[in-house]
């Protein structure tokens, strides 16, 4: 074990979190290493605001190769890890090789060291962090943990890690990584204090913040979303979405707030993305009603520096007392795409993937990728071992789910995602599995909002949900901070949405620079959706630092980040146009019916203006020399390892 100082002059350059392991693992991991090898490097990753006590500034990263999409892989997450990590004296802590047997690393104020964790091999991840927790824990000083269940133990490319029982930092696979390892977990208790450059200024801002976000009008009730849904269905008009509201709905609910109402809007994917809500009535639909979900609910659950608390632990009757309350896209993933009404099912499914370490979002894609193969044939239950993979048959989807988790018979086919699994079906199911260069797609649809299907395809992790879209552009509101970016028209026509321009384009590279500094940062998104001056990170970072540095400098940063991760794509391989979304969820075909009715996402354009924005080539994706040479991406790695 060896420390690495870092000179100030990166964390200028490239801040902390994604982006200064983005640096690192660059110079660190050679071109084609094994993602489940000793040459990959797995990192945990703080953020440069954590504990300087800004809000919303709590959540820790994890990094490396993706095994699931051979390229750069970064997965966050909340909880009360993050600050762990800088009061043990670590901005990020990084492993390499493979250990002969299982082990998890140890910090306290007194010792690091590698433990032998043989007895903790096999513990699913709640089992896990109890029994280190009644380790480790001294004068009532409870110790963060970060480990994998077994889905990451078997090398599962779907799988995640998990901190706070269960909460999962889950996609790129980057669990898969942790078990090649033979890492179970990390166990972190420190005392270093966080001390930010100007504490009164960190106050200041956070306490004005803090209004905005305490600030909650009584409300409505769940099923009244659907109806708020289907009006932004049928309205040929739509209106800037000011993140306020979002902020009101995850206040009250949580994520499973945009239940109802995505479906009857066309966000939500329904029946393995060929369904729509004249498929599933979201409005009389149990599975997927926010009440439902917020009636379990026990308790509110907030990440380390956070007032809003969207989190929330729910009751359920069964095996397992007590969940996580599943979030949006589980709730989709698991229900509706899989036309899965139970709600029962939903909780029950959402604690056995989190206690696998298995991501909520893939497995759901499995099971409706797995129903359709059978419902046309393609499988029969001679490959099922009898189970009955229907639309809506909530039994069979449960009953394949175990098997996926445990890696058992046609379990063990999907457990790797629907990439891998049409590759050994073949018969053309590779046309409904749905991924964008080997990740399964969040549940929001980008023939519903184009932004979304530019990001899932041009991100250097693609398939995911959280770097931007038109709507997380409308909310950020950065033009009212940075020069030179187009403000949202408060009312405009839906085709506007459709049109493949240069608007379209800055505003999809604006949301890719504004992430990464987020991701950089350790922020989360839906503080950043409540609006940039509502929730001031540029002013937090300066004030936290020192430095003088305007919007437009960090936006500079995610630029220069953004870079960095599509050159280690391309050094490992990755051709970008390869990661374009399936075409199903693009609109090829365009659907004949539903609220993305004759839609089609004019792809090639979006991503040719999107990689014109970033120096990148039109038709390759790859970064140009100049782009390369700007932000000195090649020159020798500048600190001493
Ligand atoms: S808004 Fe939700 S996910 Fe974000 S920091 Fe707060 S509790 Fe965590």
């Amino acid at each position: 074990m060896k420390d690495i100082e870092i000179p100030d002059q990166l964390y200028e350059q490239y801040l902390s979190g994604t982006g200064l392991a983005s640096y690192l693992l660059y110079h660190w991991i050679p071109a084609n290493a094994d993602p489940l090898g000793p040459d990959n490097i797995l990192g945990f990753m703080s953020g440069l605001l954590t504990g300087a006590g800004s809000l919303f500034t709590g959540r820790w990263m994890v990094v490396g190769k993706s095994p699931l999409t051979g390229g750069w892989g970064d997965a966050n997450c909340g909880g009360q890890l993050s600050p762990e990590i800088k009061h043990c004296g670590y901005d990020g802590i990084f492993f390499k090789n493979i250990s002969p047997k299982p082990v998890y690393l140890y910090i306290n104020q007194q010792v690091r060291e590698l433990i032998d964790a043989s007895d903790l091999w096999g513990k699913d991840t709640v089992e896990t962090e109890k029994t280190l927790w009644e380790r480790h824990t001294y004068k009532k000083n409870k110790p963060q943990v970060a480990c994998i269940g077994p889905a990451g133990e078997k090398l599962s490319l779907i799988s995640g890690v998990s901190n706070d029982l269960g909460r999962m930092a889950a996609r790129g696979g980057l669990g898969a990584v942790m078990g090649s390892k033979k890492l179970k977990a990390i166990v972190l208790s420190g005392d270093q204090p966080i001390i930010p450059y100007d504490k009164d200024e960190m106050n200041r801002l956070s306490k004005k913040s803090s209004k905005w976000i305490l600030f909650q009008p009584p409300f409505v009730s769940g099923p009244a979303t659907s109806y708020l849904g289907a009006l932004m269905r049928v309205l040929p008009t739509q209106l800037a979405q000011d993140g306020m509201l979002y902020k009101i709905l995850l206040r009250r609910w949580g994520t499973v707030s945009m239940n109802q109402m995505s479906i009857e809007m066309g966000d939500s994917p329904v029946k393995n993305w060929m369904g729509s809500s004249v498929d599933w009535d979201a409005s009389k639909s149990i599975g997927v009603n926010p009440d439902v979900f917020t009636n379990a609910e026990i308790v509110k659950y907030h990440c380390y520096s956070c007032p809003l608390g969207c989190g929330g632990i729910c009751k359920m009757s069964g095996k397992y007392k007590e969940t996580h309350k599943p979030e949006y896209e589980s709730v989709i993933c698991l229900g509706a795409l899989c036309m899965n009404e139970d709600a029962d099912s939903i909780f029950y499914m959402n604690e056995v993937l989190n206690r696998a370490g298995m991501d909520t979002i893939s497995a759901g894609h499995a099971l409706a990728f797995a129903i359709e193969c059978y419902e046309k044939g393609i499988i029969t239950d001679a490959d099922t071992g009898g189970i009955k993979m229907t639309w809506g048959n909530t039994d069979g989807i449960v009953a394949m789910l175990h098997k996926m988790v445990d890696r058992e018979g046609f379990g063990d086919v999907l457990a790797d995602g629907v990439k891998v699994a049409s590759q050994k079906i073949g018969k053309n199911s590779k046309e409904f599995a749905i991924h964008a260069g080997g990740q399964e797609l969040a549940a929001h649809d980008g023939r519903n909002d184009p932004g979304f299907a530019v990001h899932y395809s041009l991100d250097p992790t693609p398939g995911r949900h959280t770097i931007g879209s038109q709507l997380y552009y409308e909310m950020y509101q950065l033009w009212k901070e940075i020069k030179g970016l187009p403000k949202a028209p408060l009312l405009y026509h839906k085709n506007h949405k459709y049109l493949a321009d240069e608007e379209k384009a800055k505003i999809g590279a604006a949301c890719s620079k504004y992430m990464n500094v987020l991701n950089a940062i350790g922020a989360c998104l839906f503080g950043a959706l409540t609006g940039i001056k509502r929730v001031p990170f540029f002013a937090w970072i300066n004030a936290a630092t020192g430095w003088n540095k305007t919007p437009e400098e960090y936006m500079e940063i995610g630029e220069r980040i953004q870079v960095l991760k599509q050159a280690f794509n391309v050094k490992h391989g990755i051709e970008p146009k390869h990661n374009f979304v399936t075409p199903r969820a693009l609109g090829v075909p365009a659907q004949t019916e539903g609220a993305n009715k004759g839609r089609t996402v004019l792809i090639d354009k979006l991503s040719s203006d999107y990689w014109e924005q970033f120096g990148f080539d039109r038709e390759t994706g790859k970064p140009k020399p100049e782009s390369i040479k700007k932000f000195s991406i090649d020159e020798p790695l500048r600190i001493t390892d």
